[in-house]
């Protein structure tokens, strides 16, 4: 039996060719830490900012952590520390958090992010973690997602030697349970996805939310992983949105959406 969680280069994706690019512009995510930071250090902050989004995290002693992810062509070209830090920086609301920073180290990038993984071909192998696929980290955590598909997969190893069966039939059942459990938080992100990179959209959801907070605080607890996806990918949900669009209430945002800047 060979489980495979050796990530998003996984040996087994290599050698049984079982990744399969996600059509679309492909994506790169560009990230270094940045130091001599005076950072409000209770949030994470995701900024959407054309040409693509950051993410900002604390990250201990002054140093932050900042994310670029933007669409491949952005980069054809160019330098990528210089592009980097330009974009970064271009931004007004992330120069005015970064202010007299500056950057720790040589910035790093990961490419190719949107990809899915076929099924696997044979018996006597489970994949685990990224092995599986890939979710946005904006709108998904890959860490819990990657995380439960090894309890689900320990789970089905576990029935595979009791009965002495580790054929591709007997493990697909591990394939089974993963989908069922995330098939709609894959459709979640996406669905997500198409959002936050079309500024009236994404401004009218973020509108929405912060009329309705407690639509915000199930989304973010989907997104989080602590509520399952059903709770958002649902017709109740999408009423109570439309509900909400309808017939606003006074704006009182939580905190977690009104620190999300948008621009
Ligand atoms: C830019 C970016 C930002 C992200 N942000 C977040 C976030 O904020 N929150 C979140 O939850 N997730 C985030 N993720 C996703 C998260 O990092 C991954 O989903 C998670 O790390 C996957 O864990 P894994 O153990 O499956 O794979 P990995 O973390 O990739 O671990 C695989 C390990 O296997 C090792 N390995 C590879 N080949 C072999 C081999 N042949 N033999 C032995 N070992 C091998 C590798 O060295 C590596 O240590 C982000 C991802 C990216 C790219």
């Amino acid at each position: 039996m060979v489980v495979d969680a050796s990530g998003r280069n996984g040996l087994s994706l290599r050698r049984l060719g079982l990744i399969r690019r996600r059509k679309g512009p492909g994506k790169i995510a560009l990230a270094a830490h940045w130091e001599n930071i005076q950072f409000p250090h209770d949030y994470c902050y995701m900024h959407i900012s054309s040409p693509g989004y950051t993410g900002m995290a604390p990250v201990g002693n002054d140093s932050v952590n900042v994310v670029l992810v933007v669409e491949n062509r952005h980069v054809k070209g160019q330098e990528l520390g210089m592009f980097y830090q330009a974009v970064v920086l271009g931004n007004e609301r992330r120069q005015s958090l970064l202010a007299g920073a500056r950057l720790k180290e040589r910035v790093r990038s990961v490419g190719s992010l949107a990809y899915d993984v076929q099924p696997v071909p044979c018996g006597g192998l489970v994949l685990a973690g990224d092995t599986t696929g890939f979710i946005d980290p904006f709108t998904g955590e890959g860490v819990y997602l990657s995380l439960r598909s090894a309890q689900l997969a320990a789970g089905v190893i576990h029935q595979a030697f009791a009965a002495g069966d580790f054929s591709r039939n007997f493990l697909a059942e591990y394939e089974r349970q993963r989908q069922e459990e995330f098939c709609k938080k894959f459709i979640l992100s996406r669905i997500l996805q198409k959002f936050i990179y079309r500024r009236r959209w994404c401004d009218g959801v973020v509108t929405l939310l912060r009329r309705n907070p407690q639509m915000a605080q199930t989304l973010v607890g989907v997104i989080g992983d602590y509520l399952p996806a059903d709770r958002v990918v649902s017709w109740q949900f999408l009423l109570e949105g439309i509900r909400g669009a309808v017939s606003p209430k006074p704006e009182t945002a939580p905190q977690s959406v009104s620190a999300a800047g948008l621009g």
